[in-house]
């Protein structure tokens, strides 16, 4: 079927320090409601690309100097990442990025600064969260800090879900997780996409998972997209197998 595109990637190139190109030529699309997967090894450039998204390169002296990225047909390649999260786009960075002096209920708060809402619906979607995540109810007065690398994975996640996002941009939620913890990780972000509706664009090295979870995927060589297509055809494309899933 075809489904409302929220964000459209065309023709980007990225240029780190004015000279190192990064991105030559990516496009893509994001449907409402789907999880797209962005594919492709270490340096090929997925982080950069959701980073051109958000309008977090600058901090890194990139810049996008071709191109456009659209979120519901508007331009905000140029827009601020505040601004990005007031539009209904919230990245979750790789790395997790928690503040470790604050407790994990302290973190998943923070998530709700740019509603306007009172209290009582600031805790209601607490409790929701913690409905997804029990572990982080059983740990919500732990120093972020202190808590294992999967519990801060979810803290992210969880925190990004307090902005009541229309579209979740994650980057490598397995990042140095044990399997069954990534299996957790994925379940959740299945639910969150099937019963909340939230649309996800991840960046994922781990293909044989990303490829089971998303509707659709990306792969990414070098800056360059060098293949698409919905997540199943992936899975059984020759190429893939050879070259992302290791069995050939
Ligand atoms: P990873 O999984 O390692 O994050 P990736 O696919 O996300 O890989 P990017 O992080 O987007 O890849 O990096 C793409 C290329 O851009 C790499 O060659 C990297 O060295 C380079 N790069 C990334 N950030 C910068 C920067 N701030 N300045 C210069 N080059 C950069």
């Amino acid at each position: 079927q075809t489904r409302e595109t929220l964000l459209e990637v065309n023709n980007i190139e990225v240029v780190y320090n004015h000279v190192i190109l990064v991105l030559k030529g990516v496009s893509l699309n994001v449907p409402k409601g789907g999880i797209t997967a962005l594919l492709g090894g270490n340096g090929a450039g997925k982080t950069t690309t959701l980073k051109a998204i958000s309008a977090l390169l600058q901090s890194e002296r990139g810049e996008v100097t071709k191109g456009s990225v659209k979120y519901r047909g508007e331009d905000v390649h140029h827009a601020d990442p505040a601004d990005l999260v007031r539009k209904g786009v919230i990245q979750v960075m790789e790395g997790r990025h928690c503040f470790e002096h604050l407790t994990v209920e302290e973190n998943l708060l923070t998530g709700y600064y740019t509603r306007k809402s009172g209290k009582a619906e600031m805790m209601s979607d607490l409790e929701k969260v913690y409905a997804y995540f029990p572990r982080l109810k059983e740990r919500r007065r732990s120093q972020a800090g202190y808590t294992s690398g999967g519990e801060q994975q979810m803290v992210a996640i969880g925190r990004a879900m307090m902005a009541k996002p229309e579209t979740i941009l994650l980057d490598e939620p397995s990042m140095g997780l044990a399997p069954q913890l990534v299996e957790e990780i994925f379940g959740i972000v299945k639910d969150l996409n099937e019963r909340e509706g939230v649309t996800f664009l991840l960046a994922e090295q781990n293909t044989n998972v990303a490829l089971r979870f998303a509707h659709y995927g990306y792969i990414l060589e070098s800056g360059r997209v060098v293949m698409d297509g919905p997540a199943a055809d992936l899975r059984e494309n020759q190429d893939v197998k050879e070259f992302y899933l290791g069995m050939s």
